[in-house]
């Protein structure tokens, strides 16, 4: 543990007594001991009194992430219970994480939201991938690497710090095995028993994106209950899924026997990645199109064309990087949502999605709910949506809580 010491200047102390994990600049009074950047440092307020223990990186905007609230020191031993207490969350029962119980692909340490800021590792079978996405993470990699092995006993885990946010903490990109045997090209794992392909090396994030599985999981089960394959007598008709931004193919796999799927995206990369997914789980190859396009323009030729679905999933990119990007933002979803109602079939579904945090649930409802009354149409909201159970939120880090969605029933 290093001596280092930031004094919180008087009056901002309340964010870091309500256990924020965040301190910027602007909320330091001083720094003293002459710690080295990524060092330990311990938080007081402006008359000494100990407040906090986290890593200090005065190149980044936020100079300081906060690790504990006690008094305690940050050792391996630490490491090891924060990281276990997370894993160990994530598989209640015995030590099931040794079997590698289904689900095998999962968010194992979600940052900020586990308490361990900057840090982020997802298992895909028996290989974990992980993301340092701070100077100190950087740091502890290796160590952090020796305990994940310990507890999980993977094959191998690959790193991939291949993302932006690290240029604000003056480190640069970069990805490679850190631990173990190399995975392989391609890694499948098991989703609300559909099996997918993942390539940790090039994929976006750590490959997936697992923050969906919940809500795939709860499009296939209103479908069924809702799509009439299941009727008696069934429909002769297979109901038709546009999965807009489809990635790899996630959504439209949860529906493989059950609808026509219509995927698009804009790139070719990863629609073949999901062609190969469609074919693992046996889909029938007239019941699947890939289509690369830009789905702004997709949407408008579709309408144009008079065309209709019984379930559309709209799941964009981040289109909103920040506050300065609200605006621009909402009128991007605005748009992709008001296409979207045109070309749902009466009392069909559509399930629409924003992984930006800075436009928040309420906002994102209001986005939607402008594009409705322009199109005319009615919906209900059927459910409110939000990120896989083990992307948990931290209550003192509503930062934390980044995707929202709606399932909505269209009329
Ligand atoms: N729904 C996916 C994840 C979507 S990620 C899943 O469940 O796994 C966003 C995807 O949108 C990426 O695959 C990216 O290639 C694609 N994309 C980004 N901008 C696009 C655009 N304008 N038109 C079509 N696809 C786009």
């Amino acid at each position: 543990m290093s001596d280092g010491i930031v004094v919180i200047r008087k009056g901002r102390e309340k964010p870091v007594v309500q256990q924020h994990p965040w301190i910027f600049s602007g909320a330091i009074d001083s720094v003293r001991g002459d710690p080295t950047p990524g060092d330990i440092v311990t938080v007081t307020d402006h008359k000494g009194a100990f407040l906090a223990r986290g890593y200090w990186n005065p190149k980044s905007q936020i100079q300081v992430r906060i690790l504990t609230w006690q008094d305690e020191p940050i050792n391996e031993d630490w490491w090891r219970r924060m990281l276990k207490r997370a894993i160990d969350a994530r598989y209640p029962g015995e030590r099931q994480h040794k079997e590698f119980a289904y689900p095998n692909a999962q968010r194992l340490i979600n940052a900020e939201n586990d308490f361990i800021p900057g840090l982020i590792v997802d298992r895909y079978d028996n290989w974990l991938v992980l993301q340092a996405l701070t100077l100190h993470i950087d740091q502890q990699k290796l160590s952090i690497a020796q305990l994940l092995a310990e507890i999980v006993e993977p094959k191998g885990i690959y790193e991939r710090s291949d993302v932006d946010v690290r240029n604000k903490e003056g480190l640069k990109q970069t990805s490679g095995l850190l631990w173990g045997e190399e995975p392989p090209q391609k890694i499948t794992f098991v989703e609300n028993g559909r099996s997918m392909l993942v390539d940790v090396r090039h994929g976006h994030k750590t490959g997936f994106y697992l923050d969906q599985r919940d809500n795939r999981d709860f499009l296939l089960h209103e479908m069924a209950i809702n799509s009439g394959v299941y009727r008696n007598p069934p429909k002769t008709e297979l109901p038709r899924m546009l999965n807009l931004f489809s990635y790899t193919g996630g959504f439209g796999i949860q529906l493989v026997f059950q609808a026509q799927i219509t995927n698009v995206d804009a790139s070719l990369e990863v629609l073949e990645m999901a062609e190969e997914n469609f074919k693992l789980n046996s889909a029938i190859p007239n019941q699947v199109d890939f289509i690369q396009a830009d789905v702004f323009d997709y949407l408008h030729d579709q309408v144009a064309e008079g065309a209709q679905y019984d379930v559309i999933v709209c799941d964009p990119p981040k289109f909103a990087h920040n506050a300065g990007q609200v605006e621009r933002a909402a009128r991007g979803y605005k748009d992709l949502n008001l296409n979207c109602f045109k070309l749902v079939k009466p009392g069909g579904y559509l399930m629409t999605f924003s992984c930006s945090g800075a436009i928040d649930a309420d906002l994102f409802q209001k986005i939607v709910f402008g594009a409705l009354v322009d199109s005319g149409r009615q919906a209900q909201i059927v459910k409110h949506l939000t990120q896989a159970e083990d992307h948990p939120v931290a209550l003192t880090f509503p930062e934390g809580a980044y995707l929202k969605g709606l399932l909505l029933r269209v009329y």
